[in-house]
């Protein structure tokens, strides 16, 4: 959502005539789009603000933001601890963003654009003060020109117990399908192949019309396969107590549709489950992931875990790894429990797991989903797999550009597939036979693939691939 926010935020700019610069001390307007779901990432924030209040003595004439999550929820705290920014902006207000930087220009009296919070008025005006963003598109400011983000949803109204997206992003709010639809036509005219829908509880979307017809995600899935050009939808994150039937068997029908879930669990055990208030319980996400198996069989599941959660006992530790060997996720993100002032958890549990408690946990279970994870590739070895070309990977943009070079790409499950090929296949979806499997990548070689029309049979090495004239590549590189 941030990444999304940010391509946006950097696009009005652009239309205002600005440019973007490679190191900061050579803007005239700094911005940072912040991330309150951890203290890590606002740690890392308050850092660079630091960093920046020489620059901005010598050089009064600058502006500094900070926008989305940590400027809605600490809005003082900001001001206090960084009186050098001026202008601080909530999730619900990035429209402005154009607007405030000329302000301040002008009156050099610091700008603050927030949204209400869920206390200060009824549920109508606050949902008002948080606009869902969603200006025109600029294709130059995404990490590939044929990949998009695309708001489905904002805000959200779960209220797990440890987490600020509630209060950071507001209350849940579906967008308009004819919205969406509009803008992934303009995407797909644009050269764009891939949309990956994005909300918080993606698969909670529902959009009704005046007239009472309602949209679900199934629904909205099915009127995205008709667009010519796209050739991949996938959705992010899914809530797992709303994972219904239609939306499973639109996943399975839809060619289009990535056969890849997204669904967090957070915890293996109940009582831990209870005290997030995450209101289901860890025989209904069993239950669920075998309902996804058995109406999606080629779909591969993913999840998120909190370890060290208040509370969280080695027993009950213990019932997390158990989930993680017995579910076989595709992989699992795995994140040591940060307390975030405002929230219930903060307010109800004190944060008893140590540090070293949370760190080992974090590792025990990574240990455990990286073993599956490198079954699972090696299952995959000699099976061919459909792959849209990303660009470089890490090791093709350090190659010399006059030999073979590298290229990544995801397959339809989501798989991170690496091989050797011509740069010209950046952007194109060809055939990869898997070779040879890592935890974290699947290798493989290029088969005969269609490129632009034309039936191409590429070599496994292209000896003159820096001759070629490669697409543009954006920014930097998945
Ligand atoms: N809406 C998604 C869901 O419920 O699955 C997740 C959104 S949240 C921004 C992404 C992940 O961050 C969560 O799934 C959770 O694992 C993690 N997270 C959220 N709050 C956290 C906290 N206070 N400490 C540690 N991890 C947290
Ligand atoms: Fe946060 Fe829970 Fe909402 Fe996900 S569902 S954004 S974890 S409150």
């Amino acid at each position: 959502m941030n990444v999304l926010d940010s391509e946006l935020v950097v696009g009005s700019l652009r239309r205002q005539g600005y440019q973007l610069v490679a190191e900061p001390v050579d803007a005239d307007v700094i911005l940072f789009n912040t991330c309150s779901v951890r203290e890590h990432a606002e740690e890392k924030i308050y850092s660079a603000l630091g960093r920046l209040t020489g620059h901005k003595k010598h050089h009064p004439e600058i502006v500094i933001g900070v926008i989305g999550c940590m400027a809605q929820k600490d809005q003082e705290i900001v001001r206090k601890r960084a009186p050098h920014v001026d202008i601080v902006c909530g999730t619900g207000q990035l429209a402005r963003i154009p607007e405030l930087v000329e302000e301040v220009k002008r009156s050099r009296v610091p700008q603050y654009a927030l949204s209400l919070d869920r206390m200060e008025a009824n549920r109508h005006e606050v949902e008002a003060s948080f606009e869902s963003y969603d200006p025109p598109r600029d294709a130059a400011m995404r990490p590939t020109p044929f990949q998009a983000f695309v708001r489905i949803q904002i805000g959200c109204d779960k209220f797990c117990t440890y987490c600020v997206v509630p209060s950071t992003r507001g209350p849940e709010q579906s967008r308009s399908p004819e919205h969406i639809v509009a803008e992934s036509r303009i995407l797909a005219a644009e050269g764009c192949k891939e949309i990956t829908l994005l909300g918080q509880t993606v698969n909670s979307y529902e959009f009704v019309q005046g007239d009472g017809r309602r949209t679900r995600l199934s629904d909205l899935l099915e009127r995205l396969s008709t667009i010519n050009g796209i050739e991949r939808i996938k959705f992010i994150t899914n809530f797992p107590k709303d994972m219904t039937d239609d939306l499973l068997d639109a996943v399975r029908d839809l060619d289009k549709v990535c056969k890849y879930l997204h669904v967090p669990v957070q915890s293996g055990c109940n009582d831990v489950l209870k005290r997030m208030k995450r209101m289901y319980t860890v025989e209904l996400y069993r239950d669920m992931l075998a309902r996804c198996q058995e109406r999606v069989p080629a779909a591969v599941i993913s999840s998120d875990f909190i370890v060290g959660f208040c509370g969280e006992s080695e027993e009950s530790f213990q019932k997390s790894c158990d989930l993680v060997r017995e579910a076989k996720f595709k992989n699992s993100f795995i994140f040591k429990y940060s307390p975030r002032k405002g929230t219930k958890a903060d307010d109800l549990y004190p944060d008893d797991i140590p540090e070293e408690v949370k760190k080992r946990r974090n590792n025990d279970l990574l240990a455990i989903q990286n073993t599956n994870c490198l079954a699972d590739h090696r299952s995959r070895i000699g099976q061919r797999v459909t792959v849209l070309v990303e660009g470089y990977s890490k090791l093709g943009l350090r190659q010399p550009a006059s030999g073979p070079r590298q290229l990544t790409g995801r397959s339809m499950t989501d798989h991170i597939v690496v091989f050797d090929g011509s740069p010209r296949l950046v952007g194109q979806t060809i055939q990869v036979l898997i070779r040879e499997a890592s935890s974290f990548t699947l290798y493989g070689d290029v088969e005969t693939s269609e490129v632009d029309g034309l039936a191409l049979a590429i070599p496994e090495h292209v000896p003159n691939a820096a001759e070629e004239s490669p697409r543009r590549i954006g920014l930097p590189l998945l």
